[in-house]
C-alpha cells in the first residue's frame, strides 16, 4: 500500500505540482505577454499607416515633378526657372515657395522682391542651395541617376514627367552603369564617396538621422528627392526635381506643412471597427502635436503606446497609437491571471482529490482482497469445527458406547446445535451470494414482528441457556405489524443473537426488546442487547461492511465470516429499514433493527 502511495506521489502528484508551479510562474508575466501581443498588433498598424503616409508623400513628389514638366512644356528651361516661384505658388497649393537653381550656383527663383516669404527663403537657403555651405539635412532621393542622353529624347521626357521609375540612386552598381556623366557630375563623383557613405551609414542606423551635406552632394546624379532641415526649430521640407531636358537646373518647392498635414489626414484611419473602440491613431508633428487623429481624445501625446516615424521626408513626424483605456490592459491581464490561476488550482485540486480517491479505492480493494482470503479460511474453519463435533458425537452414539440417557440427550443436543450453526453459516453464505448477484427474493407479507422475534428467541433459547446465558425477552403489549418476509426477518434476529452469544465474555446476559416508536416516523424496533466486549470505538459502521471483522479470529479466537451484519443490514434496508449499532450503557453493545410500521388496516 505504501508502495502504491509512493508511486502515485512520485509519478503523478509531484510532476503535476511542478507543472502547476511552472504555470503559476508563467502567470506572473501575463501582463507583459499581453502588452507585447498588443504592441506587436498596434505596431504593425502604425507601420502600415506610416507607410501609407510615406507613399502619399511620394505621390505628391511625383505630382510636383509633373507640375515642373508641365511648366517646361515647349518653353525654354531658364525662362521657366525665372518665373518658377510665382507660377508654382499659383498652380500648386502645397507650395509655399518655388525655387530654381543651377548646379553651378545661380539662383533663378524666387526673386527677393516677390514678397517677404521669397525674401526670407533666399536669406535662409541661398547659400545652401548654391552649395556654398554644408548644413544638417534629412534627405532622400528615391530616383536616379539622371540619364543625360534622354535630354534630346521627347518620349523619355514624357516618361520622366509621368513619374516612370528609374533605377535606384543609392545603388552604386546601377549608378556606375548610368552612361555619360557631365563634367560636374564626374567631379561630384570624385568628392562624394566618404560623405555620401557616411550619410548612408547614418541612414542604416536611424531612419531619420540628419547628415551634414551640401545641396549638390545630396542631389548627386538623382532626378528628384526631398530635403528637410530645421531652421529656428521649425521644419522646412523641400521637394526638388531635375528635368532630363536640362539637368543643370534644379526646380524645387518649399512645402506648406499645414496643407500637407491636411492631405495626410486621409491615411490616418483604423480599418478594423473592433480596434477603433480601443485605440486612437494620430499623426504627430515634430513637436508631438497631433495633426490628425482617428478619435477625439485628449492625452499626453508625448507618450504613445507605440509609434512609427514616417521617414526622412518628414523627420520627427510620427504615426502614434494610443490606448483609449490604458487600464483595460492591466484589467484583462488581471482577469486572465485570475482565470488561469483558478484553473490551475482546480486542476491541482482535481489531481489531488482524484489521486486520493484512487489510493483510497486501492486501499479498499486491498483490504477487501485480504478480507476475502480471511473469509475463506474462516468459513472453512467454521465448517470444520461443527462437523468435527457432529462426527465425533454421532460416532459415539452409533457405536453404542454411551449408555446413559442423560449423556445421550446432551450429545444429541450438541449435534442439533452444531447442525443449526452449520445451517446458519451456509444460509448466510448462500444469501450473501444471492444478494450480491441481485437474486435474493423476498416474500413480502403483512406480519407481526413481535411474533417473529418471540418465535426465533424461543428457538434459540435452549442453545443459549445451555451455554449459561440468561436470556430475557419482553413481549410488547400489542402486535407490531410490519410488511416483510418472515424468514428474512428471523434471519436478522438469529444473526444478532448469535453475535451476542459469540462476543460475550463472563457476563452472559442477553436481552431482546421489541417496541413501537412514533418519532421521527412511526416505526417498530427490535433491540438485541448484550454485556459482552462491545464494538471497538470507530468500528460502529465498518462492522456492517462485507467480510469486516473487528474481532479478528486469530487474536480473539472467535470464529466468524464477517457476513452476518452485512446480511442483516441488507435485508433490513430491502424492507425500508436499517440495523444500527450503539454501545450499551454499563458495557456491551446494543444492535437495533428498525422497520417501518405497516399502515393500520381500516377494514370493518
Ligand atoms: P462475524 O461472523 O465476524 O461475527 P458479523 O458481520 O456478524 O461477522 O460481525 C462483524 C463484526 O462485528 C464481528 O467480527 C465483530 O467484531 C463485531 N460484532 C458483531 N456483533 C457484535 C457484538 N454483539 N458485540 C461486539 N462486537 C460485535
Amino acid at each position: 500500500m505504501k508502495k502504491v502511495a509512493l508511486v502515485f506521489v512520485l509519478a503523478v502528484f509531484l510532476p503535476s505540482l511542478v507543472l502547476a508551479w511552472l504555470a503559476v510562474r508563467s502567470l506572473r508575466d501575463q501582463q507583459f505577454v499581453l502588452e507585447r501581443q498588443q504592441s506587436l498588433l498596434y505596431q504593425s498598424l502604425a507601420d502600415s499607416v506610416a507607410k501609407e503616409a510615406a507613399s502619399l508623400l511620394a505621390e505628391h513628389q511625383r505630382e510636383f515633378a509633373r507640375q515642373v514638366e508641365a511648366m517646361l512644356g515647349e518653353n525654354k528651361a531658364t525662362e521657366v526657372a525665372d518665373s518658377f516661384d510665382r507660377r508654382l505658388r499659383r498652380d500648386w497649393r502645397l507650395a509655399d515657395v518655388g525655387f530654381a537653381v543651377s548646379l553651378d550656383g545661380q539662383v533663378y527663383s524666387p526673386n527677393v522682391f516677390d514678397g517677404t516669404e521669397a525674401w526670407r527663403f533666399r536669406l535662409e537657403n541661398e547659400k545652401f542651395l548654391c552649395s556654398r555651405e554644408s548644413v544638417q539635412v534629412y534627405w532622400n532621393s528615391p530616383k536616379g541617376p539622371i540619364n543625360l542622353s534622354l535630354a534630346d529624347d521627347p518620349k523619355a521626357q514624357n516618361d520622366a514627367a509621368s513619374g516612370a521609375q528609374l533605377p535606384a540612386a543609392n545603388n552604386p552598381t546601377l549608378s556606375g552603369g548610368a552612361g555619360k556623366l557631365s563634367k560636374d557630375q564626374k567631379l561630384l563623383r570624385n568628392v562624394e564617396p566618404q560623405q555620401v557613405q557616411q550619410a548612408m551609414d547614418n541612414q542604416a542606423y536611424s531612419k531619420v538621422a540628419p547628415s551634414e551635406a551640401e545641396f549638390r552632394q545630396l542631389i548627386g546624379d538623382s532626378t528628384e528627392g526631398t530635403v528637410a532641415r530645421f531652421l529656428q526649430n521649425k521644419l522646412n521640407l523641400m521637394f526638388w526635381y531635375r528635368s532630363p531636358r536640362d539637368p543643370q537646373l534644379v526646380f524645387g518647392a518649399l512645402i506648406n506643412l499645414p496643407h500637407l498635414a491636411e492631405a495626410l489626414q486621409r491615411v490616418v484611419k483604423i480599418d478594423t471597427a473592433l480596434l477603433s473602440d480601443e485605440i486612437c491613431v494620430a499623426l504627430l508633428d515634430d513637436h508631438a502635436r497631433p495633426r490628425a487623429q482617428t478619435t477625439l481624445f485628449e492625452t499626453d501625446w508625448k507618450h504613445p503606446f507605440v509609434a512609427t516615424e514616417i521617414g526622412e521626408a518628414l523627420p520627427h513626424w510620427e504615426v502614434a497609437v494610443y490606448l483609449l483605456n490604458p487600464a483595460r490592459l492591466s484589467q484583462s491581464a488581471r482577469t486572465l491571471k485570475l482565470t488561469l490561476g483558478l484553473l490551475i488550482a482546480v486542476l491541482v485540486l482535481a489531481i489531488g482529490v482524484g489521486g486520493w480517491l484512487i489510493v483510497a479505492d486501492l486501499n479498499r480493494q486491498l483490504t477487501l482482497a485480504r478480507q476475502k482470503t480471511d473469509f475463506v479460511s474462516n468459513v472453512s474453519h467454521e465448517l470444520k469445527t461443527p462437523l468435527t463435533s457432529i462426527r465425533m458425537f454421532s460416532e459415539l452414539l452409533a457405536d453404542g458406547r454411551v449408555l446413559e440417557k442423560e449423556k445421550q440427550r446432551s450429545y444429541l443436543n450438541i449435534i442439533t446445535a452444531e447442525t443449526a450453526r452449520l445451517t446458519r453459516l451456509i444460509n448466510n453464505v448462500l444469501d450473501f451470494s444471492r444478494l450480491e448477484r441481485g437474486e435474493k427474493k423476498y416474500n413480502f407479507a403483512k406480519c407481526d414482528l413481535a411474533g417473529v422475534v418471540q418465535e426465533t428467541v424461543e428457538t434459540y433459547r435452549p442453545h443459549l441457556e445451555a451455554n449459561g446465558f440468561k436470556l430475557e425477552c419482553a413481549p410488547p403489549e400489542s402486535p407490531l405489524s410490519v410488511n416483510g418476509d418472515r424468514d428474512a426477518l428471523a434471519q436478522i434476529v438469529v444473526n444478532l443473537l448469535s453475535n451476542a452469544e459469540k462476543y460475550s465474555n463472563d457476563r452472559k446476559e442477553v436481552r431482546v426488546e421489541t417496541r413501537r416508536q412514533s418519532q421521527p416516523l412511526p416505526h417498530v424496533e427490535v433491540r438485541v442487547l448484550d454485556r459482552g466486549f462491545g464494538v471497538p470505538q470507530g468500528c460502529e459502521e465498518k462492522i456492517f461492511e462485507q467480510f469486516y471483522r473487528a474481532h479478528d479470529s486469530l487474536s480473539s479466537g472467535i470464529q466468524g465470516s464477517g457476513l452476518g451484519l452485512t446480511l442483516a443490514r441488507q435485508i433490513a434496508r430491502a424492507h425500508g429499514g436499517d440495523v444500527v449499532c450503539q454501545p450499551r450503557e454499563g458495557g456491551g453493545s446494543c444492535f437495533t433493527l428498525r422497520l417501518p410500521a405497516a399502515p393500520i388496516s381500516t377494514t370493518n
